[in-house]
């Protein structure tokens, strides 16, 4: 395991342990491939599966420039915001959230970890509700749309200031596993929610079957800009440790894209080993033709067994939802 940034190695924010296991070696980042390799670790007391040890606050930055935001993400903030298949994710999501309420105008949500505000765009114009939405990342939050009707915010939940605003609804999309501290951000979200108020985390799934079979290939490891890799246990661990006391639904979810994209990137090492921290390029007949039979592959293969998986709570993706109780003992 080597990187160039500083390095640390917390307790586990769920119980504090610091006694691990070994589970994954020779991680790397293989979407934005930045250099280092990463090991995943599980914790013995608890099971939650963390990247051990993992660039400090100052190094992460280092492992976000240029990824989530920045030059060429353009493509990224449209696909977000105006195209089909978002709205669709987006609605997606709101289907998997009615299996504990149904948003409406009386709602006031927040989206942490918003991005460019494609969810929240969705969110009000389907149900009404009020919306605001939080990042850490400055250049997705300048771009983010309908800023005259959401109420945006940079920073960490844990660190921004929202003065006396409470919310119904706290969505964590794909964002929890990049925090620092998950049941500190989790702890504050309880905090700023109204009694009987939802909470939504939707993670990768480290006990899928693709993250077994593609192990540091497995595309949603995302390394190491994923710090925590949940499993359905350790995430009911990680809301109960933050003082939610009722997981009112959990499933693994149907989000077809893990298994072919997981399989290119093995290919693509297998084939090529190109120099970590080499550009990707798709320009020889071979990059072609395999990028070809990935698609065709997609189809035939992914979104079927995804729908298989997803029945069988070994998909790549999963969903808790998470209410406060209407009389809350603050910690
Ligand atoms: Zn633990």
């Amino acid at each position: 395991m080597n990187a160039p940034v500083p390095l640390e190695a917390p307790p586990c924010p769920i119980c504090g342990g610091t006694a691990y296991t070994l589970a994954l070696r020779g991680a790397r980042d293989h979407v934005w491939r930045k250099p280092g390799t990463f090991e995943v670790h599980v914790c013995d007391a608890c099971g939650l599966a963390a990247t051990r040890p993992r660039p400090t606050a100052d190094g992460l930055g280092f492992y976000y420039e240029g990824t989530y935001s920045g030059e060429g993400e353009e493509g990224m903030r449209r696909f977000q915001t105006e195209s089909a298949l978002g709205r669709l994710i987006a609605r997606y999501r709101l289907a998997v959230m009615r299996k504990a309420r149904r948003l409406g105008a009386a709602d006031h949500l927040l989206d942490v970890g918003c991005s460019y505000g494609g969810f929240l765009r969705v969110a009000r114009k389907d149900t009404g509700c009020r919306t605001s939405g939080i990042d850490l990342d400055a250049g997705s939050i300048e771009k983010a749309v309908d800023r005259d009707v959401t109420d945006y915010h940079v920073g960490l939940l844990t660190g921004v200031e929202l003065g006396d605003r409470r919310f119904s609804v706290i969505t964590f999309f794909e964002s929890l596993e990049h925090h620092t501290d998950p049941v500190a951000a989790l702890r504050r979200a309880h905090d700023l929610l109204l009694p009987g108020g939802l909470c939504v985390v939707e993670v990768p799934n480290f006990g899928g079957l693709w993250r077994r079979v593609f192990r540091t290939y497995w595309l949603p490891l995302l390394i190491p800009q994923h710090l925590y890799h949940f499993t359905p246990t350790t995430l009911r661990r990680a809301l109960e440790a933050a003082g939610f006391q009722r997981v009112v639904h959990q499933q693994t979810m149907f989000l077809p894209l893990e298994g072919i994209a997981s399989l290119g990137i093995w290919l693509a090492r297998v084939l090529r080993s190109p120099p970590p921290g080499s550009k990707p390029s798709w320009r020889t007949p071979i990059d072609v033709t395999l990028a070809l039979a990935l698609v065709a592959l997609y189809f035939v293969f992914e979104i079927p067994s995804q729908a298989v998986l997803r029945v069988l709570g070994l998909a790549g993706h999963q969903t808790a939802l998470a209410i406060k109780g209407e009389s809350t003992t603050q910690a």
